[in-house]
């Protein structure tokens, strides 16, 4: 079975993780701090908190930024559900924004129409979570313009994109936002089993995320609450955290993933230029790429609409899973989940987006999915297309 996506772990992971284990410290040695300082490098951002999960940053990165009860927080529908379930985490509401029909990112157009209307409403968000789909950057520069006009802030959902760049800067610099978030997860471009992180540029949100990842304990006697002299604590609660921490094998395993990484998404490069050469005759809609954006290709989702192509999405697949080929698709959009319809959203809420899931399946895509196996991908696609654009 060739799946959408998974992991490429060498020797040198291998045996970076078991240097590890035979050390003395399995989690809160240096190695956390090690691939923390190597991703904030490579990223050109000024510190790095590593997490056990993207889930665990978004969450961390919203209270950092003061969300709670009351706020609003924005994002796409066009995502995995945890960017949206970290605001309400923090007991905020959450709301969306339809997407662009060519990136399938967040809408610049529909989110500066839905900024004016919530501004007479008096509702604004408070934070606005774009996500970097497939790999792709949003229009940051746009959506930070609407950020200084409209006062919110920004959380860019990187958790496909470690990798990609966007106007020649690596993903996570953070010149356009507040905090970018990573995913680690075995199908994302680096891998630390589980894992994630948060960059940011600002010293006091990131000292707010390390202690919110370690249960609001800090050892820093400057934090501290005052208490008589003789006390001796070497450390204080002073906030309610979580343990979200990442341990130190996993990080070793991150730190030698990152040294794979360019090729990796060069990897990825290479397998999705082939697909755009080999489906330019066919019906099916191969990813757009917008002239600011170098994607990683996280995902190389296809659109299969039936009045060009002949077949719907469910043949699609199926006739895929017949030769093997597990596809997948991302996303069905957030709001039409049942918990979400629970709290009242209605389907056709964002049509661009349930257009596009109608439509969508994820071909396999990632570093070491052979040139046979590609051919078996292309081939079975071209076999089921009438090979002429209509
Ligand atoms: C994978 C993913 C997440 C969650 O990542 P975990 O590390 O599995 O918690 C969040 N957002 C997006 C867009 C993702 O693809």
């Amino acid at each position: 079975m060739i799946p959408y996506g998974r992991q490429d772990i060498s020797a040198a992971d291998i045996a970076a993780v078991v240097e590890v284990l035979q050390s003395d410290w399995i989690t809160q040695g240096e190695m956390v701090p090690r691939f923390e300082a190597a991703v904030a490098a490579y990223c050109g951002a000024k510190h790095a908190v590593a997490v056990n999960s993207a889930t665990s940053a978004l969450h961390i990165a919203c209270l950092a930024l003061g969300v709670g009860a009351g706020d609003w927080v924005w994002t796409s529908p066009n995502t995995f559900v945890a960017s949206a379930n970290a605001a309400l985490y923090c007991g905020a509401q959450v709301d969306f924004v339809d997407i662009d029909d060519k990136s399938y990112n967040l809408s610049v157009a529909a989110l500066e129409e839905k900024l004016r209307r919530a501004d007479a409403e008096g509702r604004l968000p408070k934070v606005v979570i774009p996500v970097h789909f497939a790999g792709q950057s949003c229009e940051m520069a746009a959506i930070h313009r609407l950020a200084q006009q409209y006062g919110f802030r920004i959380i860019e959902d990187a958790s496909h994109a470690i990798g990609g760049c966007y106007q020649q800067q690596q993903i996570g610099g953070g010149q356009y936002s507040d905090i970018t978030i990573f995913s680690f997860h075995p199908v994302k471009i680096i891998t630390t089993g589980e894992g994630g992180m948060a960059l940011t540029n600002s010293a006091a949100i990131a000292n707010l995320m390390q202690r919110y990842r370690s249960h609001g304990i800090t050892s820093d006697r400057a934090e501290m609450a005052s208490r008589p002299e003789d006390e001796i604590w070497n450390y204080q609660q002073i906030r309610l955290g979580f343990n979200y921490r990442m341990n130190d094998f996993q990080a070793a395993l991150g730190l030698s993933q990152l040294q794979r990484i360019d090729a990796f998404v060069a990897r990825r490069r290479e397998i999705a230029a082939r697909y755009e050469n080999e489906f330019a005759d066919l019906p099916i809609i191969t990813p757009w790429q917008h002239q600011d954006s170098a994607s990683s290709y996280h995902l190389y989702p296809v659109r299969v609409r039936e009045s060009r192509c002949g077949i719907n999405q469910k043949t699609f697949y199926a006739r895929m899973l017949q030769q093997a080929l597990l596809v997948n698709l991302h996303y069905i959009p957030v709001y039409l989940q049942p918990y979400y319809q629970k709290m009242g959203f209605q389907p056709g809420y964002c049509p661009v987006s349930e257009g596009y899931y109608r439509e969508t399946m994820s071909l396999p895509i990632y570093p070491r999915l052979t040139e046979d196996e590609q051919s078996q991908v292309i081939t079975a696609v071209r076999e089921m297309m009438p090979n002429s654009l209509c």
